[in-house]
């Protein structure tokens, strides 16, 4: 019998990875997006697949699916600090409501559930690198609070379903990815400083640069986001590349992977922003027998070249 994924958020950077990773793989794919930051021309490439529906729905309200599903994986939500300052309450709402929705059609569904959590419950860590077990150093009135705390909220209302109804639950704490299918208006660092670069355009860079992130190619996490769903492990595990990395520094390397005339710009450091992050992946590596293989230098080329064909 053909498996049945349904993916939340399925237009969506990462979600239209996965909708494209798991129809390679014979598996009959539901996405639902109300579009409110995916974009449909995402799926352009698969749009007319047999094994693959598209659902205008808002999963912060009440969803109902005809037929069999095996798997829910909630991906839906802003994740752009500029996209979440932009949308605080549909942020909110679909951290909680939508996290609710996809747990209950998971659990009328038996299905296995992963719930797309982050890096952001760490908040600005004083534990680093990160490990599952750091409760995090969020602020939860600030303007990253949206996010995170409908996260963190996710991440509790998910194992409350573990633990109260037997669900098979996954939580993948997703650090800073990137790669193609990113939008050029994104506001997360990686598209603004190709697209600024491939325009010869000031880079932004915010601050003084010196805080650091971790970056992920978009391959090397699907892998690990595959991984984990079939895994029989419910606890939350981190998915991230630890090679870590000042904004400075990636300034500078996207200036020089692109041939950029582009001049570094500084510009203030948003409310909130995190200093450091970094995965400890030490669970992932044993639970999964995970870890990234894209260097950093690789997978810029490869998003630059996607960010060619948009202009
Ligand atoms: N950043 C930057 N210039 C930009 C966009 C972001 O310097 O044009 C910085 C931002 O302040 C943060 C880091 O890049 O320190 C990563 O930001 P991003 O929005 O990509 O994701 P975050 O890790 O903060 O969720």
């Amino acid at each position: 019998m053909m498996k049945t994924i349904l993916i939340t958020g399925g237009s969506g950077f990462i979600g239209s990875h996965l909708c494209k990773l798991f129809l390679t793989e014979g598996t009959q794919v539901i996405c639902v997006d109300n579009l409110l930051t995916g974009s449909i021309s995402n799926l352009n490439s698969i749009s007319k697949h047999p094994n693959f529906v598209f659902t205008k729905h808002d999963i912060s309200t009440d969803i109902e699916i005809e037929g069999p599903v095996n798997y829910v994986l909630h991906f839906a939500s802003p994740a752009s600090p500029a996209d979440y300052e932009r949308y605080p309450i549909q942020t909110l709402k679909v951290g909680s409501l939508g996290t609710h929705n996809a747990l209950g059609l998971a659990k009328v569904k038996k299905a296995v559930f992963l719930l797309a959590s982050t890096s952001e419950v760490y908040g600005d860590p004083l534990v680093h690198p990160q490990p599952e077990d750091y409760w995090g150093n969020v602020n939860p009135i600030g303007p990253r609070g949206v996010y995170d705390e409908a996260k963190r909220f996710a991440e509790a209302m998910t194992l409350a379903y573990h633990r109260t109804h037997g669900m098979d639950v996954k939580i993948a704490r997703i650090f800073n990815t990137y790669g193609p299918y990113m939008r050029r208006n994104d506001g997360r660092a990686i598209p603004n400083f190709i697209s600024q670069a491939l325009l010869n355009e000031p880079i932004t860079v915010f601050g003084n640069g010196l805080q650091t992130r971790s970056f992920c190619y978009i391959d090397d996490l699907t892998q690990g986001l595959r991984s984990l769903l079939y895994s029989d492990f419910n606890e939350p595990v981190n998915l991230g590349n630890p090679n870590e990395m000042t904004l400075l520094e990636l300034a500078k390397l996207v200036i020089e992977l692109t041939g950029s005339k582009s001049k570094i710009v500084f510009q203030a450091l948003p409310q909130d922003d995190p200093r450091v992050r970094q995965p400890d992946i030490s669970r992932a590596r044993k639970i999964l027998a995970w870890e990234p293989k894209v260097d950093v230098r690789t997978g810029l080329l490869k998003t630059i070249q996607y960010f060619k064909t948009l202009e």
